[in-house]
């Protein structure tokens, strides 16, 4: 039995205020039972003030991004280590958004992602397909093919502690979402391939999510499918009701 994961990406939205106001609201009201695990993915310079406020409750705490590096010359960044010592739990890697507009490869998630599981970090990895990839019958392909990248050199145990998001990119943020089955499906044959590279008993135990335009009206169904195991969530993740709604679900 999976966990369901529901992963809040908040982008660049919120000031320090908010951000604070918001898990503080949040932190005691986790569903309990251990049913689901409860990410917030954070903008960086909050990290630090959300990790210790959600210390010792259900909540975790997450990048959106890091380099590769441990450490150097490398203005602007942030590195795996010094997410590891503030105690950061999860960093989302390869969002389309940084591949669109920072022009990051798969070679680059790949670093990224060995470079956080070395320092005990959970990699959340994204992949999907555009709508033109998905109108010209791409879409298995390209996802299989971004996977196997990011993927590559790790061994079984490794892959096992990572979590996948399937967000095809035309759902992200437009308020189009994938119809559940087309989403279980592309879920699905993403666990096949990893079944492929790494093992069937991988493939039972990795958590794959879905992404793009999930809410409070949609998610129960998109949870009820077979290979979804969970949600990486945008727009609906910044209202405190919203999100505990989506825990609710899980
Ligand atoms: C995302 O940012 O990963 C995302 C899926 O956004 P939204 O839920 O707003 O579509």
């Amino acid at each position: 039995m999976r966990k369901p994961i529901i992963a809040a990406n908040w982008k660049m939205y919120k000031t320090f205020d908010e951000a604070v106001e918001f898990v503080e609201a949040i932190k005691d009201r986790i569903p309990s039972e251990n049913k689901v695990d409860a990410v917030v993915c954070a903008p960086a310079l909050y990290l630090p003030t959300l990790v210790e406020i959600a210390k010792e409750t259900d909540l975790a705490i997450g990048a959106q991004n890091m380099h590769y590096e441990e450490e150097g010359a490398f203005t602007g960044e942030i590195s795996p280590k010094q997410l590891e010592a503030i105690q950061v739990d999860y960093v989302i890697l390869g969002h389309s958004e940084r591949r669109e507009y920072f022009n990051e490869t798969d070679e680059a998630v790949n670093k990224k992602v060995k470079a956080a599981l070395a320092h005990g970090i959970v990699p959340i990895v994204c992949c999907g397909e555009t709508l033109e990839e998905r109108e010209a019958g791409l879409t298995e392909k390209k996802v299989t093919n971004q996977v196997k990248k990011a993927l590559a050199d790790l061994s079984p145990e490794e892959v096992q502690h990572i979590v996948i998001a399937y967000e095809p990119i035309w759902a992200i943020g437009t308020g189009k979402t994938a119809t559940a089955d087309d989403a279980n499906a592309v879920c699905g044959h993403i666990r096949q391939g990893i079944e492929e590279l790494f093992g069937k008993d991988v493939a039972e135990n990795i958590r794959i999510q879905y992404g793009g335009s999930v809410k409070p009206e949609n998610i129960e169904e998109l949870l009820s499918k077979e290979h979804i195991d969970g949600a990486l969530v945008g727009g609906a993740s910044l209202q405190v009701e919203s999100y505990l709604k989506l825990l609710e679900a899980g």
